[in-house]
C-alpha cells in the first residue's frame, strides 16, 4: 500500500466519502460531549483509567500470568502468540479440532489487526462476522474504516444496495423490496444473522477487557449479536491483545463509565457480557483464550510510545480528528484508522514500510485527539516521538530485542535542516548574524521554497521575516529606554 499522502488522495477527492465522514463524525462527538459533560468527576475518571492503565503495563507480566492462572482454573485454555501468524494458525488449529467449517465472530479489532477472517478462509473455513457494520463491510467486499463504526462510509442507500446483491451469497437473502429506512435494513440484517447464531457451533471473539484477578472477559457491545456469538456456541475462542488486561472488578469498574459516554455517547451500553472459563449446563463447554503480543511489547519497551497502549478503543479520537474527517480510515492501511491508528501501527508494525513511516506525518497536531481521549494518551507527544524515529532511527525494541534501527527512506532534506537548525541554535552568534542576513535580503525572498520544500509551501503562506529580529530588538530597546517607577529591570 502507498504512503499515507497517496492513500488519502482518492479518499480527499470522494465527496460522497467526505459528506458521510463529516456528518456521521460530527454528529457522534456532539452526542459524546454531552454525555461527558453530565459526570462532574469525569476528569477525576480520566486520570484514573490512565493511572490503572500505567500501573498495569509496568507490571504487565505480573498480571498476565495471574490472568492465565484464572482462567485455567475457571476451565478455560490459554494460548500464547508471539505474532499474528502465530495466532492464526493456533484458532485455525483450534476450529479444525471441532469439525467445523464456520465460525460466528464477535466485532474485534485484534482479529482484524491478524487478517484472522482470511487465515481461516484459506483453511477452508468461513467465518460470518455478525456486528451490523462488519456485516455490511464483508457482504461489500469491504475494509473496516472506522474503529467503532467500520461501514461509517456507507450511506442508507449503499448499505440496501449491498444487502440486496450480496446477502444470499452469503446465507438468507434480503427481503424483496428492501428500503432504506434504518429498521427495514437492521430487521433484514436480524433475519440473516438468526440463522447464523442457532447454526453456529464455534464463536470467535475479542475483549474490551480482561480482569486478572477472576479470569474474567469482558466485552462491551450494543447489538446483542455478541451475546449471542458468546453465549450459543459450544466452543468460544478469545483473541485478545495483552494490554488488554486490568487487575480487578474495582479497576474494570472505571472502565465501563470511560468506554460507553467515549465511544457511543451512552451512559450506559445496551450489553455487558462476561464470562469466566466454562459453566456446567450454561454457555460454551470449551473456553480458548489466545493472548496476542504482535509488537505489543516492542511498544511497551518504549517509554514515549507505551501510552499508546492505555488505548480503550472508543474512537473519541477519531470522531474530532480534522485528518481523519477528510481522509477516512481507508488509507491509513491499518485495523487502527485516526490518530490512533498513527501512533500504534508504527509501533506494532515498524516504520520500515513507506505506508507505516508516514502514519506519524497523518496529523495536523491540533491536540482534539488528546482533549477527548479517556485515557489521557498525549497522542501528539508520541507522534513526534515517531516522526523523530521515522527521520533519524536508533535505538527501540524490534520483536522483543533491542536494535538500532535505519532513518527511513526519503526525509534526507528534513534530516539535514534539523541538524543545521540544531548546530545554529547550539551557536548563537552563527544565529543572530542568519537572523540579520535574513532581515536585510527579506524583500528578496521567495514565497515558495525551492526543491523538496516545494510542496510544504505550496499549500501555506510563508511567514515574513521581520525588518528585526526579537533579539535585536530587545538589547535596542532595552538599552534605550527609561525605566519608569517600579519597573525591576531584574525581574526575570
Ligand atoms: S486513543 Fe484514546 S480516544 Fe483514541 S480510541 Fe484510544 S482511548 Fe479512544
Amino acid at each position: 500500500m502507498p504512503a499515507f499522502p497517496k492513500a488519502a488522495d482518492t479518499s480527499t477527492h470522494n465527496t460522497q466519502l467526505r459528506a458521510n465522514l463529516r456528518h456521521a463524525t460530527h454528529t457522534i462527538r456532539a452526542k459524546r460531549a454531552t454525555a461527558v459533560a453530565e459526570l462532574d468527576d469525569w476528569g477525576r475518571l480520566r486520570a484514573a483509567g490512565a493511572a490503572i492503565k500505567d500501573r498495569t503495563l509496568r507490571h504487565l507480566d505480573h498480571y498476565l500470568e495471574q490472568l492465565e492462572r484464572a482462567v485455567t482454573a475457571a476451565g478455560g485454555q490459554v494460548h500464547w502468540a508471539a505474532d499474528a501468524d502465530e495466532a492464526n494458525r493456533i484458532v485455525t488449529e483450534l476450529v479444525r479440532a471441532t469439525g467445523e467449517r464456520e465460525v460466528v465472530k464477535v466485532k474485534s479489532m485484534a482479529t482484524q489487526e491478524i487478517g484472522l477472517n482470511h487465515a481461516l478462509a484459506e483453511a477452508g473455513i468461513t467465518a460470518y462476522e455478525t456486528d451490523l457494520a462488519e456485516l455490511i463491510v464483508q457482504l461489500g467486499d469491504d475494509l473496516p474504516s472506522h474503529i467503532l463504526v467500520p461501514a461509517i462510509h456507507r450511506n442508507r442507500a449503499e448499505i440496501r444496495d449491498i444487502f440486496t446483491a450480496k446477502m444470499a451469497r452469503w446465507g438468507r437473502p434480503a427481503p424483496d423490496g428492501l428500503t432504506d429506512a434504518p429498521a427495514d435494513l437492521a430487521e433484514a440484517a436480524r433475519l440473516h444473522l438468526r440463522e447464523k447464531f442457532l447454526n453456529a457451533k464455534v464463536g470467535v471473539s475479542g475483549a474490551n477487557f480482561m480482569v486478572a484477578e477472576t479470569g474474567t472477559l469482558v466485552v462491551v457491545e450494543s447489538e446483542g449479536n455478541g451475546r449471542m456469538c458468546l453465549t450459543l456456541p459450544d466452543t468460544l475462542i478469545s483473541v485478545v491483545g495483552i494490554e488488554k488486561v486490568v487487575p480487578t472488578f474495582q479497576d474494570l469498574e472505571v472502565f465501563l463509565q470511560l468506554l460507553p459516554r467515549s465511544s457511543t455517547a451512552e451512559r450506559m451500553n445496551p450489553y455487558t457480557s462476561t464470562w469466566t472459563g466454562t459453566t456446567d449446563d450454561d454457555g460454551p463447554r470449551a473456553f480458548h483464550l489466545v493472548l496476542l503480543d504482535n509488537g505489543r511489547t516492542d511498544a511497551l519497551a518504549d517509554t514515549v510510545g507505551r501510552q499508546a497502549l492505555r488505548c480503550i478503543r472508543c474512537s473519541a479520537c477519531l470522531n474530532v480528528c480534522p485528518v481523519y474527517e477528510r481522509a477516512g480510515g481507508h488509507a491509513y492501511g491499518s485495523a487502527y484508522p485516526g490518530p490512533i491508528g498513527a501512533i500504534l501501527t508504527p509501533q506494532l508494525r515498524g516504520t520500515q514500510s513507506e505506508l507505516d513511516a508516514s502514519l506519524p506525518y497523518a496529523s495536523s497536531l491540533c491536540g482534539a485527539c488528546y482533549e477527548v481521549c479517556p485515557v489521557a494518551i498525549d497522542i501528539p507527544e508520541v507522534l513526534l516521538h515517531l516522526r523523530e524515529r521515522v527521520v533519524e532511527g536508533g535505538p527501540a525494541s524490534v520483536r522483543g530485542t533491542r536494535a538500532v534501527i535505519k532513518p527511513a527512506k526519503g526525509h534526507a532534506a528534513e534530516r539535514a535542516a534539523m541538524r543545521a537548525a540544531s548546530w545554529a541554535l547550539d551557536h548563537p552568534r552563527v544565529l543572530r548574524s542568519g537572523q540579520r542576513l535574513a532581515s536585510r535580503t527579506r524583500r528578496f525572498h521567495p514565497r515558495r521554497l525551492p526543491g523538496p520544500g516545494r510542496a510544504w509551501s505550496d499549500s501555506r503562506e510563508l511567514p515574513t521575516v521581520p525588518a528585526e529580529s526579537f533579539r535585536d530588538w530587545w538589547q535596542r530597546t532595552r538599552t534605550t529606554t527609561t525605566p519608569r517607577h517600579g519597573d525591576d529591570r531584574n525581574t526575570p
